[in-house]
C-alpha cells in the first residue's frame, strides 16, 4: 500500500532526493567512492558543499553581505550559538511554543531576557501581536513556524533591531526578505535533508560586537573563515540538501512551491472546518501554519480519536499523532508532500464521518 507520509520531522523528502542519495552512497561525482566514506576536502565534496551554498542562496534571494553555514548541531544548538555571538545585555523574544521557550531559555545564560509577547496561556494557540520590541536590546528573536501548534509568522516583520528568526519548519516554503533578517536559522530535518545538519544565514556585519570570548567551534566568524569546514561538516546531509536543491530549482523555486504548499493547506483546512468529527485547533486563518495543521476531535466525539488514529493507519496515513504535549491530530505538509497525500487523508476523514 502507498504510504503518506504526515510525519514532523525528520520528514517526508522528494523522491528526487531519495534518488539521488542512493546514488551518492554507491558512487558519489564519479570519484568511485561513495559519499559515506569520502573526505570532506577533496575537490568534488568542496564543490558539492560551495554549490549547495549557492543553491540555497539563489533560491532565497539571499542579498550581499549575507553567509551561508552549514553546521553540526541541530537548530538546538543555534538557540545558544546567537545570544553567545550576538548578546551584549539584552535580547527581546516572541513566545510562541516549545522551541520559541527553549530558545529563550539558553539566552537567559548570556543576558537579560524581555519576552516581548507570549501565547502560553492559551497553549500557544495564536500569535501574539501589537507587541513593542525595546529599542536597547542586542536583537530580537522569533520563531516563525510553530511545529508543535500549528502556528506560522508569514509575513517578515519590520523591526528596528536585528532581527533573529528560527525558520527550522518553513525554510524554503515561501520567499522571505532576507534583508530584514540579520540571522536565519534552522534544522535541515523538516524542509531539506537528513538530520545531522543545520542552515544558519548570516548578515556578516551584526558580528563581532560582544566582548566574551567564544569557543572556537561556537563562533560563527570561524565558520565563515573556514567556509563551513571549521571541522568535518556533516558530509552526508549537506549532499542531500544539495538534492532538495536541485529539485526545488526544478520546481520553479519557493514561489511556485508557495501556491503549492497555500494549495495543499486549503485542502485540509478546509476539510477540518467542514467535517463536523473534527475541529481545528488554531481559529485565525492568518495564523495558520501551511506547514504543520493541528486539529483534534470535536468534544462529542473525543472517544473516536482512537478509532481515527487506527483507522488513518489501516490507510496508509502516517505520522498524523500530534506532538506528545499537545495531543489530537497534526498533519505535516511540507514541501516534499504530494498533493494527493492530503486527498488521501481528507478522504479518509470524509469516510471516516459517513461511518459514524
Ligand atoms: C524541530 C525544531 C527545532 C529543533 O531542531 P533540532 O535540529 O532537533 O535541534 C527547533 N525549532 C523548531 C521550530 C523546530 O521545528
Amino acid at each position: 500500500m502507498k504510504k503518506h507520509n504526515f510525519y514532523a520531522g525528520p520528514s517526508i523528502l522528494p523522491q528526487y532526493t531519495i534518488d539521488k542519495t542512493i546514488e551518492g552512497i554507491k558512487e558519489f561525482a564519479g570519484t568511485g567512492l561513495s559519499i559515506l566514506e569520502i573526505s570532506h576536502r577533496s575537490k568534488e565534496f568542496v564543490a558539492c558543499m560551495n554549490e549547495t551554498m549557492s543553491l540555497f542562496k539563489e533560491l532565497l534571494e539571499v542579498p550581499a553581505g549575507y553567509q551561508i553555514l552549514f553546521l553540526g548541531g541541530g537548530a538546538s544548538l543555534q538557540f545558544a550559538m546567537v545570544p553567545m555571538n550576538l548578546m551584549n545585555k539584552k535580547a527581546a523574544y516572541l513566545n510562541t511554543g516549545v522551541w520559541a521557550s527553549k530558545a529563550i531559555k539558553e539566552a537567559k545564560l548570556f543576558g537579560e531576557v524581555v519576552e516581548v509577547a507570549s501565547s502560553k496561556e492559551k497553549l500557544f494557540n495564536y500569535i501574539p501581536k501589537n507587541y513593542t520590541v525595546p529599542s536597547d536590546v542586542d536583537y530580537f528573536h522569533i520563531t516563525t513556524n510553530n511545529t508543535i501548534y500549528g502556528t506560522e509568522i508569514k509575513k517578515d516583520p519590520d523591526v528596528k533591531v536585528p532581527l533573529v528568526a528560527d525558520m527550522s519548519s518553513d525554510i524554503l516554503s515561501r520567499p522571505v526578505d532576507v534583508s530584514k533578517y540579520s540571522i536565519i536559522y534552522g534544522g535541515a530535518q523538516k524542509n531539506l535533508a537528513p538530520a545531522g545538519v543545520a542552515f544558519v544565514i548570516i548578515k556578516e556585519d551584526v558580528l563581532g560586537k560582544v566582548t566574551r570570548p567564544i569557543p572556537s567551534m561556537l563562533d560563527y566568524r570561524v565558520h565563515i573563515k573556514e567556509e563551513s569546514m571549521f571541522n568535518t561538516p556533516p558530509v552526508f546531509a549537506i549532499f542531500a540538501a544539495n538534492q532538495t536543491l536541485h529539485w526545488l530549482k526544478q520546481l520553479g523555486g519557493v514561489k511556485a512551491i508557495q501556491k503549492k504548499n497555500i494549495e495543499k493547506a486549503k485542502i485540509l483546512y478546509d476539510e477540518i472546518d467542514r467535517n463536523k468529527l473534527f475541529i481545528p485547533t488554531i481559529s485565525d486563518p492568518e495564523d495558520r501554519s501551511l506547514m504543520n495543521i493541528c486539529f483534534v476531535m470535536a468534544p462529542e466525539y473525543k472517544d473516536l480519536e482512537q478509532p481515527f488514529s487506527d483507522f488513518a493507519k489501516s490507510k496508509g496515513l502516517l505520522g498524523i499523532a500530534g506532538h506528545r504535549s499537545v495531543g489530537g491530530f497534526r498533519a505535516s505538509t511540507y514541501n516534499a508532500l504530494p498533493k494527493e497525500s492530503v486527498e488521501a487523508l481528507v478522504s479518509a476523514m470524509k469516510e471516516f464521518e459517513l461511518k459514524n
